[in-house]
């Protein structure tokens, strides 16, 4: 049974895709592309994916950067010669990305990381279900065996589904903060396994706890000790590694948020450099760790775009197991909710090399698609 979570799509056909990112392609697929009878002259190059850190990839243009197979009107031409079903998975899925839950069960969501669905424009992917079915047919062998009994972490499908129902609707409640959602699943964590697998009750009982979250829950406030933001810039140098490959970048820009961010990562170590005492430091302008940057954002519709990643991640479950390094559910929950924190980081260094004033949504947008871009994604 493939569930496919509530998004819009439709292809641009910005050719970022195969511009940009580093397309996995499998040892079969290599040797299933290698064989392709190409006619003389026309096969693009032999020398066709390359391998970073034990994974192979397509293989970009060393002046360009484009994927080798992609031709001058941003189309594929593997595609164009051969047709869909030779080109790897991940070329085929893209923007999509499927999950192995339940037994005889699997999701599908698409990637934030695609200009379309970051924009939530297009057709509603229900649409795309004969298509997607078709490669999950083709595809068996890549999916695995779905969640292990570790990462179901002692809990029963029916208990994680009702969560994760209760967690989507409320990340898409602009007037919960999501550090409060946050507060509340460690506590819904602590109080053991009968009682969230108990799922009449947990059900009766899940809007009392997000209510005494919301309650109980100080403003987010993570850049205020220094394990805190020693953990953040850990994280946020981590998603800047990728940052060209999601990004529109005017060299002016690129060459201001390049400086901002060394400011932040070699500052000294000193972990007030860019408090709000020093509003001399050229990072203070990011306000990455002013108090004030984790207290409400300043219109909620510029958290639009991460609300919905959420939500849709949440709808596909697609935030622990094989989706992010084989964690078990309750810490790929934590860490998938904390990525809020790093998205209001970005979005404030975005904000700082790019304009005057507050946070625009195409700051946010910004960060939720070098965020999803890196979910459960980065070789470590
Ligand atoms: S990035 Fe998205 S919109 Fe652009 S070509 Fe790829 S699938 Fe289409
Ligand atoms: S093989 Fe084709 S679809 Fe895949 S990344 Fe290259 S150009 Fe894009």
């Amino acid at each position: 049974m493939l569930q496919i979570a509530h998004q819009r799509y439709t292809c641009q056909e910005c050719g970022r895709c195969c511009r940009r990112f580093l397309v996995p392609v499998t040892p079969l697929e290599i040797e299933a592309i290698a064989k392709l009878p190409w006619s003389p002259g026309q096969r693009p190059t032999r020398d066709f994916y390359c391998v970073v850190n034990g994974h192979a990839f397509f293989r970009h243009d060393a002046k360009t950067g484009d994927c080798v197979y992609l031709d001058e009107h941003s189309h594929c031409r593997m595609h164009a010669t051969f047709g869909a079903k030779c080109k790897a998975l991940s070329c085929r899925a893209y923007p999509f990305e499927f999950l192995a839950t339940f037994p005889g069960e699997v999701t599908a969501a698409a990637r934030y990381d695609c200009p379309a669905v970051l924009a939530n424009a297009g057709h509603a992917t229900e649409r795309y279900r004969n298509d997607l079915e078709e490669l999950l047919q083709d595809s068996q062998l890549h999916l695995g065996n779905g969640f292990s009994e570790a990462e179901l972490d002692g809990l029963t499908r029916e208990s994680i589904l009702a969560i994760c129902e209760f967690l989507r609707k409320a990340v898409l409640d602009t007037a919960i903060p999501i550090n409060a959602l946050r507060a509340m699943v460690r506590r819904l964590d602590q109080l053991g396994r009968p009682f969230a697998n108990d799922v009449e009750t947990l059900k009766t009982v899940l809007p009392s706890m997000r209510d005494k979250a919301i309650r109980e829950t100080p403003p987010a406030a993570p850049g205020r000790t220094w394990p805190e933001r020693t953990h953040l810039r850990s994280n946020l140098l981590d998603y800047l590694r990728y940052e060209q490959q999601t990004g529109d970048f005017s060299w002016r820009r690129r060459f201001r948020q390049v400086f901002l961010a060394t400011k932040l990562f070699m500052g000294h170590g000193n972990p007030h450099e860019f408090s709000p005492l020093q509003p001399d430091s050229p990072f203070a302008k990011a306000r990455i760790f002013d108090a004030k940057t984790w207290s409400v954002p300043v219109e909620p519709e510029v958290w639009n775009s991460l609300r919905r990643c959420l939500a849709s991640r949440l709808e596909s479950l697609q935030f622990f197991g094989r989706a992010y390094y084989g964690a078990s559910f309750f810490k790929g929950l934590d860490e998938l909710l904390e990525t809020a924190d790093s998205a209001l980081a970005l979005s404030r260094l975005h904000a700082a090399a790019s304009h005057p004033g507050e946070l625009v949504p195409e700051d946010c947008d910004y960060a939720v698609a070098l965020i999803d871009h890196c979910h459960g994604k980065i070789h470590r």
